[in-house]
């Protein structure tokens, strides 16, 4: 179907999209790692449970970790080999989570569920939550939940904006491998019992809009270049008009949305019995010698994966895990591929900003270019306060989607997304209370 231009929300910010580093470089597969680290807390929600023990022997694609009720998602081996052991360890966002070490035998032996040749609607379902698929986007939410959505719904779109910039994954499965991406998203859409079925993709990406147009029955919109382009939300305005009201569901407005990654993984996992334990990232950055689109397990530690791309050219200013305006800055390269790991970026000087925060100038640019049409200075003040009540209610800070589009703009580089956390933190604690 010809693709069709898409609406343009309010607010957001041209980014320069850094994507020429890797878009053209093939998805390679990163040669099997000995040993890897699977944290068990691989979704939103509660962690895994463990279902091994050290010693066990497993299989790739053995289930390793039960999911712990509804929000939750199964965990799988990413390697045939021997549990090594079992234990406590960091993980870049501060918390302390559980890791099941394996070290690889290198046979390649699987364990994977039954393939589905004709499934249903029920079969579907019950195959994502089996394979552990959740969001790839980032956010990990586990996708089941999302697909047995309370209201019925008409429309399911894939999310291929892929709008932070460097990261060139999405792009690469978009032409590499669009079959897998259509069977998946029309699994999806017959768990979801939808006739239409629509893809966003932005306008930078033109090889990915003609790949897709093939399809009669996939809607292509050929999105604007803006950052949050990918945030739900403000894709599902862009592909059909719609408004999902603050504090609102996409659902709300019949309306369930997947990366183009998470429909891949439900073809293989109804198509192949594949469960999710690997997936595709993007390495990049101008302080790594080779910037790569990569095929690697969860578990990989980001050390391997930089040293395959020939290591650092120059010292990074910044390694990053996931995309520069909504990833993690990592300290160092101690860190392990997740489920929602999308790229690595080692950035160097240039790239990476130093410039020291200075007093606000009340210039009202952060509210301008905020897409839900927030009031991030506000939240910044009464937070550097203690303040969190004020942050929460003036800043509507709740509301926030952390993309990072107000820190982006802001001349005196507040460190706005550092107090819209702890706002949100301080206001979880007080409800837990
Ligand atoms: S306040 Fe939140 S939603 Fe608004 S621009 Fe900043 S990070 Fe994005
Ligand atoms: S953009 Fe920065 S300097 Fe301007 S009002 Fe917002 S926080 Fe203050």
């Amino acid at each position: 179907m010809k693709a069709v231009k898409g609406k343009i929300f309010f607010g957001g910010v041209h980014l320069k999209d850094e994507k020429a580093l890797s878009c053209d470089s093939p998805t390679e597969v990163l040669p099997e790692p000995s040993t890897v680290y699977i944290s068990v807390q691989q979704s939103l929600g509660k962690p895994a449970v463990p279902c091994v023990e050290k010693g066990d022997k497993v299989k790739e694609g053995q289930l390793i970790a039960e999911a712990d009720g509804a929000i939750s998602s199964n965990v799988f081996a990413s390697v045939a080999g021997t549990v090594k052991e079992i234990k406590r360890m960091t993980a870049p966002t501060g918390a302390e989570e559980t890791f099941i070490v394996l070290e690889s035998d290198k046979s390649g032996e699987k364990a994977y569920l039954e393939p589905l040749d004709d499934p249903s609607a029920e079969d579907i379902l019950g195959r994502i939550k089996a394979a552990g698929i959740v969001g790839m986007g980032g956010a990990g939410f586990p996708a089941a939940v999302k697909d047995a959505p309370k209201t019925p719904v008409d429309t399911f779109i894939l999310n291929g904006a892929e709008c932070e910039p460097y990261l060139t994954c999405d792009h690469r499965l978009m032409i590499e491998r669009t079959e897998g991406i259509v069977e998946g998203a029309r699994l999806i859409a017959k768990a979801l019992d939808v006739t239409q079925i629509v893809i966003g993709i932005e306008k930078n990406k033109p090889d990915c809009i003609e790949a897709f147009e093939k399809y009669d029955d996939i809607k292509v919109v050929a999105l604007a270049k803006r950052y949050p382009m990918g945030s739900e939300k403000h894709l599902i305005y862009s592909c059909t008009g719609r408004k999902v009201g603050l504090g609102k569901l996409p659902a709300d407005v019949g309306v369930i949305v997947h990366n183009v990654g998470t429909a891949y993984a439900v073809y293989e996992a109804v198509k192949l019995g594949k469960p999710l334990y690997e997936r595709a990232l993007t390495v990049s950055g101008r302080a790594v010698k080779e910037p790569k689109n990569l095929w690697v397990k969860v578990g990989t530690s980001l050390k391997e994966i930089v040293d395959f791309c020939g290591g650092e050219s120059s010292s990074p200013k910044k390694v990053v895990k996931g995309g520069p305006m909504t990833g993690i800055a990592l300290a160092d390269y101690d860190s392990y591929v997740t489920k929602t790991t999308g790229g690595i970026l080692l950035m160097s000087g240039k790239e990476a900003d130093s410039m020291e925060p200075t007093p606000c100038l009340n210039c009202g640019k952060c509210a301008d270019v905020c897409p839900m049409h927030l009031m991030p200075m506000q939240t910044a003040f009464y937070s550097s306060a203690g303040d969190y009540e004020n942050a929460a209610k003036l800043g509507n800070t709740l509301s926030c989607i952390e993309c990072g589009a107000c820190e982006y703009i802001c001349p005196a580089r507040r460190p706005l997304i550092q107090a819209i956390r702890k706002t949100k933190a301080a206001m979880r604690e007080r409800a837990e209370k």
